[in-house]
């Protein structure tokens, strides 16, 4: 039996035999593939594309990732936070688009503690019970993540970069650990989170090996959101001469990742985006079922960008959204008015 067979059959392969489906699928076993991953994705969800209004609300950083353009050693970045008042003017101005998520993204910024994240995260929930709050905040304690949920949120978005220890080491300097990010996304999901994990594709350091641990990783954690998208490296970081992920891999993980959780809420991302005009098109015609327009005020947007040539970084969140539908339309899909929650 052909691996494409048994993987649209079991919905997992072991760690050899997804390092041979990486390397040696030919490009007709890669469109029989990418057919059943658009044939899943529309049995669970049509033809909808979810929208995800996403508010960078601090640049601010603690960690020194290698491959983030944010990180703490970045000197030449000028640092912003949102107020409370101008998040929600962000998601006001987002409702009145149709956004019926939020996700509140940011660098770990000690200044957003538990008090000040509750607070808004409260006030969010008053303002607009409709409407789905997504946090992406990197590790916090267990006690964090219980406030915040209890605070009015619903979903968190923490990708675990990596399942591999060695390749975790190349990426993060030695104060982080890929242990505390694996604990942190298994204590989320136990508290009852719609839970986003995922990595980067082309990561410097990256194998096979690496990608089917990623995988397996993935199948063991069951996660409600998968986010993936390919490394680019940013300038002012270790990786600047690093080489991009490579934009075809990345699309061939999103079918396979659609064939492995049927019904997961998978992004076509902005990376995807920024490495080739028509990506989230493609992305879409790979399985992918959301998208993750910016919400943040246009005079940062600049300021959050973690690899170069960021898209989308000079339009108002109304130009994104009807950019996104023209774009979503091109390949028969169309944007929904939904909180876009994941279909058990
Ligand atoms: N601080 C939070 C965290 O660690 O989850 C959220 C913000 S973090 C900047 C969001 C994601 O950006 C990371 O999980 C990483 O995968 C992605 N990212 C960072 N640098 C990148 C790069 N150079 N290329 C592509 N994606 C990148």
């Amino acid at each position: 039996m052909k691996l494409i067979e048994k993987l649209m059959r079991d919905r997992i392969l072991t760690k050899d035999e997804f390092v041979d489906l990486l390397s040696g699928t030919s490009d007709e076993d890669k469109e029989i593939l990418r057919q059943e991953a658009v044939k899943l994705r529309e049995k669970y969800y049509g033809h909808d594309v979810y929208i995800r209004g996403l508010i960078e609300f601090t640049n601010y950083c603690k960690n020194n990732c290698y491959y983030c353009g944010i990180r703490r050693d970045n000197r030449a970045l000028e640092r912003y936070r949102l107020t409370k008042e101008e998040i929600l003017s962000c998601c006001e101005n987002g409702y009145s688009l149709g956004y019926r998520t939020f996700v509140l993204q940011g660098g770990e910024d000690p200044w957003f503690n538990d008090d000040r994240m509750a607070d808004i995260v409260s006030s969010i929930r008053a303002a607009y019970p409709d409407c789905a709050i997504t946090l992406s905040l990197g590790e916090r304690s267990v006690e964090s993540y219980r406030r915040l949920k209890e605070a009015g949120a619903d979903r968190y978005l923490l990708r675990h970069e990596t399942a591999n220890e060695e390749h975790y080491r190349k990426l993060h300097p030695e104060e982080m650990s890929l242990q505390n990010r694996k604990d942190c996304l298994y204590a989320l999901k136990a508290m009852g989170y719609q839970v986003g994990a995922g990595f980067m594709v082309g990561a410097p350091g990256q194998t096979f090996e690496c990608l089917a641990e990623d995988l397996i990783f993935l199948h063991d954690l069951q996660p409600e959101m998968i986010g993936i998208g390919p490394f680019l490296p940013h300038h002012e970081t270790p990786f600047a001469d690093e080489n991009k992920g490579s934009f075809e891999l990345t699309i061939f993980l999103l079918s396979i990742l659609r064939v492995m959780f049927p019904n997961v809420l998978l992004p076509a991302t902005t990376a995807l985006g920024t490495i080739k005009a028509t990506g989230r098109e493609q992305g879409m015609l790979a399985g992918c079922n959301v998208v993750m327009p910016n919400l943040s005020p246009v005079v940062n947007r600049k300021q959050y960008e973690l690899y170069d040539d960021k898209i989308c970084t000079g339009d108002e969140a109304a130009e994104c959204r009807g950019c996104l539908e023209n774009r979503m339309a091109s390949v028969g899909y169309h944007l929904v008015v939904d909180r876009g929650d994941f279909k058990a």
